[in-house]
């Protein structure tokens, strides 16, 4: 059985993990430990370089690293496993100081490179089709850690991000605080100087948390999991349209697109029997009618847990055509590292289930 911790991760612990920090917050932090607040501008600016500790900060007094290394730390992942397909594509599974797996996903299009990172260790939503929600929430991630997934797959591809997806595990959310100090974080110039427009933020619907993202960072990509041309549907599927209806859901994306001149994304998972028919679609089709928006429409990961199963990629084409036709723009979803875990939570859940074999 794997210890989790150990001597050092509890000595650890005590100290004052840096990279949590807003630049603001490393000047706070610098003053009160008697340095010049320029300081803080230099260390964050390592951080974002990726070094994984002070010894590397060169242009630091030797004596001021050393204090640095007593006090602070500037660790919250350690990279567990990576599966390299042959498209590029990168998966990650990391580790939290505290025990829990995390996984982000690096794709490289045309545009440049992305990275789609968890919020969450754990989703407490649960939809039925995901693997993330199969265990339940663990906890939320902090700034940092949703940072350090961003940061570790720059240092270990060697390659620039230029765009971010929060998408993987979690709901952003309901983790709003670090999700808006992890975009402040990456959009610094001092930080990894991304452009808003770059991120994009996916959300299964939590109406009042959209809509102030929506007046705080209007420039922000939404993205809605839709999944459903109805409440009906939605329901079997998606626990949260027991509190969110679909109406309501989309006003909010309408207030959207009007406020921000910007279209939002609808992903739409195609589940074979149960929201692919002619008579979804086209009920689909209605409910989108006249709203600057775009469908990615999603062939299901089969998740060996849900006995959902997604429908062929014939069918999402056909779908993508008939879509297209009544004037939503749509593509189907680019099957990007198919040829590891690709779906959602998948990796995280192979590795937790072996922990818990382990453990049992
Ligand atoms: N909680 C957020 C972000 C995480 S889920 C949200 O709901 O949007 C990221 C996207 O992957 C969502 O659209 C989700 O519905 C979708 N997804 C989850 N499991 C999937 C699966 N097995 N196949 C296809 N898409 C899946």
């Amino acid at each position: 059985m794997p210890m989790i911790g150990g001597t050092e991760g509890i000595m650890e612990k005590s100290k004052t993990n840096l990279k949590d920090m807003s630049l603001k917050e490393l000047e706070g932090y610098m003053k009160s430990t008697g340095e010049k607040t320029f300081r803080a501008k230099q260390v964050f600016q390592w951080m974002y370089r990726g070094v994984s500790g002070f010894d590397e900060m060169t242009d630091l007094s030797k004596p001021m690293r050393d204090k640095l290394e007593q006090e602070a730390t500037i660790s919250c992942l350690s990279l567990d496993t990576v599966q390299k397909s042959e498209d590029g594509t990168r998966k990650y599974l990391f580790r939290t100081r505290d025990g829990n797996h995390i996984e982000s996903v690096f794709m490289k299009y045309k545009y440049g490179n992305s990275i789609c990172v968890s919020s969450q260790a754990g989703c407490a939503m649960g939809c039925k089709f995901c693997a993330s929600g199969v265990d339940g929430l663990a906890r939320d991630l902090t700034a940092g850690e949703i940072a350090d997934q961003v940061i570790q797959a720059e240092n270990e591809t060697g390659e620039k991000i230029s765009h971010i997806v929060v998408m993987g595990t979690g709901e952003p959310f309901n983790n709003y605080d670090a999700l808006i100090k992890f975009i402040d974080m990456m959009h610094a110039e001092e930080g990894l100087g991304i452009g808003l427009r770059n991120i994009t933020v996916s959300t299964c619907g939590i109406i009042p948390v959209m809509e102030k993202f929506t007046e705080e960072y209007p420039q922000v990509n939404l993205a809605i999991s839709l999944h459903a041309p109805n409440d009906r549907i939605r329901k079997e599927i998606m626990p949260v349209a027991e509190s969110f209806g679909m109406d309501e859901l989309l006003t909010a994306c309408r207030e959207h697109v009007k406020k921000t001149g910007r279209r939002v994304t609808f992903e739409y998972a195609l589940i074979r029997g149960l929201n692919d028919s002619d008579r979804n679609i086209s009920e689909l089709a209605g409910r989108l009618r006249g709203m600057i928006c775009h469908v990615n429409l999603i062939p299901l990961n089969s998740v060996k847990e849900s006995g959902l199963r997604g429908s062929t990629r014939k069918r999402a084409m056909d779908i993508a055509e008939y879509l297209d036709g009544r004037g939503i723009p749509c593509t189907v979803r680019r099957e990007l590292g198919s040829d590891i875990d690709a779906a959602c939570g998948q990796l995280r859940l192979s590795r937790e289930t072996e922990i818990n074999d382990e453990n049992h």
